[in-house]
């Protein structure tokens, strides 16, 4: 481990991550070993969790695809200066800003889209001229496979490399001094990640969770709502984490609501290895997920198999924040549902929590949705959907106070692994007495007359 840490470092130091020319083909060629191991990887995926070929492509390859595809077309326009005015006291000069790589990454992905989450970032520190060492996820091991003979096989270790690590191996990998360290997983683990970096002063990127909440007025449009949140909410089998955790709805369309989530989930059918329904990731979450279960709230599915790591996509009604369910993220297709009179104190419930990652708001009335995303801070979110905003790399992605430090995705992603390098470009023909001795207070005045 320790021995990738230092190739890569000597490798950075030689600077052949710099050029245009080598960045270019570095995403050529990542794009290129993608293509060639997506049918393997696929495969992988369904033996890890069973799942689908239809949502493995539509949540994990195309955004990675679009994700290279941007970099791309944009690298060159990202590696220009970027101009910025110049204030009068330095004239007569320019200025600019210079993105330069942070050097040495240690990526560590997490297992719920275990290909998306550790080769996104990857795309961006190559993009941005670093070098990294990706750790997967050691509960998705038939991806953790694959993907580290894709990456091993196709490139320079000093360059981009896979390593498989254990808790305890990453422990002794986050005490390595790295450049940078980009993380994706729980907010307990982001704090280990966090104290190790300290220790070196390194900057993080922590990708994290918590518990989204999706509002829902009593103007939304009830069947659209169900139906994009139903979706979003059992994509994956509810292990995703902007995923809306729970609902809180106005008491006037409670019932419509749950009528037309419960058609819904009928008219969608969703069993294990039917309708790209996956399984839970591992025998550690179901029994975590089975405790959050309360059978008298349940109103709709609560059925379960230990042997298939199957869970019902469920809704539990009449819950309060004390319930089990409200008491951590559920990250499982559990859907708590709340109830509140006005919006007021919707915002109020949801502020009781940590900042979630994620928030949605349901509404066709402008002043409600404002009012939502004013006084909330969460991450980032939708206005009338769930999830989606995630796939448009125009938008940052990343969370905020517990849910997350830093951003990435599209140019974010570029900026995440950058420094952005300030540098004022003095001309020779002129030099103001202003500063020099002697300081006189005519000086002084002039000063003054000019900050004014
Ligand atoms: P996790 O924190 O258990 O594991 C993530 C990574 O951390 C793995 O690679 C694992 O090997 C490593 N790890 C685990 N324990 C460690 C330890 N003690 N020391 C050092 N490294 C350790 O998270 P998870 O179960 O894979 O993912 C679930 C959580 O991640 C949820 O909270 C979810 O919301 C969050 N998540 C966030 C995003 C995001 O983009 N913000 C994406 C996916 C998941």
């Amino acid at each position: 481990m320790s021995s990738h840490h230092a190739q890569q470092c000597a490798y950075f130091k030689e600077g052949l991550t710099l050029s245009y020319a080598a960045r270019i083909s570095a995403l050529h060629q990542f794009d290129k070993a993608l293509r060639q191991y997506e049918e393997r990887l696929v495969a992988a995926l369904y033996k890890d969790f069973q799942k689908s070929a239809f949502e493995s492509f539509t949540t994990e390859f195309s955004m990675l695809y679009e994700e290279i595809r941007h970099a791309q077309r944009n690298l060159k326009k990202w590696m220009r200066p970027k101009r910025v005015r110049t204030n009068w006291i330095n004239w007569p000069a320019h200025s600019a800003i210079l993105r330069e790589p942070l050097g040495v990454n240690l990526i560590i992905g997490a297992w719920n889209y275990p290909i998306l989450l550790l080769l996104q970032p990857a795309v961006s520190a190559l993009a941005a001229g670093n070098t990294a060492v990706l750790k997967p996820s050691e509960n998705a091991p038939a991806v953790a496979a694959v993907i580290e003979e894709m990456i091993n096989t196709n490139f320079d270790s000093g360059h981009l490399v896979v390593v498989q690590a254990d808790a305890t191996q990453t422990q002794q990998l986050l005490a390595l001094r790295w450049d940078h360290i980009f993380y994706t997983g729980s907010t307990r683990v982001g704090q280990i990640v966090y104290e190790a970096a300290a220790k070196h002063l390194t900057p993080v990127t922590l990708e994290l969770g918590g518990k989204s909440p999706a509002i829902i007025t009593a103007s939304a449009n009830v069947h659209l709502t169900a139906k994009r949140l139903v979706w979003g909410k059992f994509l994956n089998a509810g292990q995703t984490c902007v995923a809306p955790d729970y609902v809180l709805v106005h008491e006037s369309v409670r019932e419509a609501f749950i009528q037309a989530c419960i058609s819904e989930l009928k008219r969608n059918n969703y069993k294990l290895g039917q309708n790209h329904y996956c399984q839970i990731i591992n025998h550690r979450h179901f029994d975590r997920l089975i405790a959050l279960l309360d059978p008298k709230k349940t109103i709709y599915g609560g059925q379960y198999d230990r042997d298939t790591r199957f869970i019902a996509p469920t809704i539990m009604a009449e819950v309060t924040l004390t319930d089990a369910v409200m008491q951590e993220e559920i990250f499982g297709p559990i859907l708590p549902i709340m109830t509140f009179d006005a919006l007021e104190n919707a915002v109020k419930q949801v502020k009781a929590l940590e900042k979630p990652l994620a928030a949605y708001v349901f509404s066709t009335q402008k002043n409600e949705y404002q009012k939502v995303l004013s006084d909330l801070s969460f991450g980032g979110g939708a206005v009338n959907d769930v999830v989606m905003h995630l796939s448009n790399p125009n938008l940052p992605f990343g969370g905020v106070g517990h849910s997350g430090i830093g951003a990435y995705h599209g140019t974010h992603g570029l900026d995440c692994f950058s420094h952005r390098k300030s540098v004022l470009y003095k001309k020779n023909w002129f030099e103001a007495p202003l500063k020099y001795p002697p300081l006189s207070h005519k000086k002084l005045n002039w000063i003054k007359k000019f900050m004014k």
